[in-house]
C-alpha cells in the first residue's frame, strides 16, 4: 500500500515478476486489486497491489483508504507500505501509517526510489513514522529487495495459504 507514484507497480512487478495473475472484478471495490505470487526460498505468498486505491488529496486519504482498500487489508497476513525515499515525509505518510497500523497486522515499510547506496541516509526522515520494520529498497534496480523479503516472509505464517 501506499501514496500514488511511490512506486508500487515497480515493486510489484518485481516480486512477481510474470507470474501476476488476476485481476479482481467486484466494479469500484476490487478493480483496482492486481493479483501476484512472490516466490522466496522456497516459499510463495500471494501479493495484492492496492495501485490507485489512495487519492492523492491529503483530505481524502483516511476514508478513502478503508472503503476501498479494506478488503485487500482483511485478508492480508502482512502489509508493505511504499514510500517515495525521494521526498520529504508528508502527513498522509503519517496517516496511512497510523491507520495500517491499526490493523495490527505486521507492518513492513519500503523506503524506495533509495538508487544509490549513499543515499540510503535519506530514508532515515521516514524513521519518524515509528514503524518497527525500515528496508530502504529500489524497486527499479533492485537493491535490498531480498532484505524485504527476507522480514516479510518471516512475518507470514509457515503452512497457510499466505496473502500479502
Ligand atoms: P505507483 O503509483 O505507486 O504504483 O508507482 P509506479 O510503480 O507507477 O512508479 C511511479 C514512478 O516512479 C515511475 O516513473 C517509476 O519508474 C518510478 N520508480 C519506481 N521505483 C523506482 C525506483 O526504485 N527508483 C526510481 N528512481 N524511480 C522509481
Amino acid at each position: 500500500m501506499g501514496r500514488p507514484n511511490v512506486g508500487k507497480s515497480t515493486l510489484f512487478n518485481r516480486l512477481t515478476g510474470s507470474r501476476r495473475s488476476i485481476v479482481g472484478d467486484e466494479p469500484g471495490i476490487t478493480r483496482d486489486r492486481i493479483y501476484g505470487e512472490v516466490a522466496w526460498n522456497g516459499r510463495s505468498a500471494r501479493l495484492v497491489d492496492t495501485g490507485g486505491v489512495i487519492p492523492d488529496e491529503e483530505a481524502l486519504i483516511p476514508a478513502q483508504i478503508f472503503v476501498q482498500a479494506r478488503f485487500a487489508l482483511d485478508e492480508a497476513a502482512a502489509v508493505i507500505m511504499v514510500v517515495d525515499g525521494r521526498t520529504e515525509l508528508a502527513a498522509p505518510d503519517l496517516d496511512l501509517a497510523r491507520l495500517l497500523q491499526k490493523t495490527g497486522k505486521p507492518l513492513f515499510l519500503a523506503v524506495n526510489k533509495i538508487d544509490v547506496e549513499t543515499l540510503d541516509a535519506a530514508a532515515e526522515n521516514f524513521r519518524q513514522l515509528g514503524l518497527k520494520s525500515l528496508t530502504a529498497i529500489s524497486a527499479e534496480h533492485g537493491h535490498n529487495i531480498g532484505d524485504l523479503l527476507d522480514e516479510v516472509f518471516a512475518a507470514l505464517p509457515p503452512q497457510v495459504e499466505e496473502s500479502v
